[in-house]
């Protein structure tokens, strides 16, 4: 399968999963997950219009942001060690992984240091897996009060990972949940701005996560399988 015909899967199942749901494609922002693949490959997914990279590893995200910076726009999807903040910080636009308050504060440092402001999502482990990173939904109030106090970070939405499982009776509520919690932190204006974004929906369940108000999907296999 080439990347323009995957490309082409993809975009009219975003159709599909907007008419549904009556939204628009032009609100679903799609990340190119890339960490399975080259820097020539991602030459190629650039030279297909894409502009989002998303990458979970910092060492290998490095590598190819070397070579590629002055390209696009970079995500950061995967866990963080406080200790590799320094590695990323100015060079991703994004960092989809703020989930403890130890991170925040090297963030916060480091940003300062640059003299930058970091666009963050907070993750929440929604569906409560203990192999899930992510805050959990009891303490994600908490959390974003005390990150709202951090001048340098500026916190765009939510990001979840839902189960790597085919059953949709089980994966949409995850979306729906991770919306309302969106929904609840402003309505009690725990920041001064509005959380816009929801980043959540993988190769697996992206249509359900669009169906359920998602605005950044992050797609790694379909892409490149
Ligand atoms: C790998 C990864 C993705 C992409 O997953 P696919 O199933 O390959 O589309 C999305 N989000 C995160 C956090 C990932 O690590």
């Amino acid at each position: 399968m080439s990347l323009d015909e995957n490309i082409q899967r993809i975009t009219s199942r975003i159709e599909n999963a907007c008419k549904k749901s009556n939204r628009t494609p032009e609100d679903i922002k799609i990340i190119a997950v890339t960490k399975y693949v080259s820097v020539e490959q991602i030459e190629e997914v650039f030279a297909s219009g894409f502009n989002n990279i998303g990458e979970n590893r910092v060492q290998n995200a490095l590598e190819k942001y070397q070579t590629l910076h002055d390209k696009g726009t970079w995500h950061f999807i995967g866990q963080l060690q406080s200790k590799k903040v320094k590695s990323i910080i100015g060079k991703f636009d994004y960092i989809h992984s703020l989930d403890r308050l130890s991170l925040v504060e090297e963030i916060d440092k480091r940003a300062e240091t640059l003299d930058i402001k970091v666009n963050c999502f907070i993750q929440v482990n929604v569906s409560g897996e203990e192999t899930k990173a992510g805050i959990s939904k009891d303490k994600l109030f908490a959390f974003a009060k005390k990150v709202s106090e951090y001048d340098s970070i500026i916190v765009k939405g939510l990001m979840t990972i839902a189960p790597n499982i085919q059953d949709e009776k089980q994966i949409r509520p995850i979306f729906k949940e991770l919306r309302q919690l969106r929904d609840q932190i402003n309505e009690q204006e725990i920041f001064q701005y509005q959380l816009t974004e929801l980043s959540m929906g993988m190769s697996n369940d992206f249509d359900i996560a669009i169906e359920e108000g998602a605005t950044y999907i992050r797609i790694g296999t379909l892409l490149f399988k």
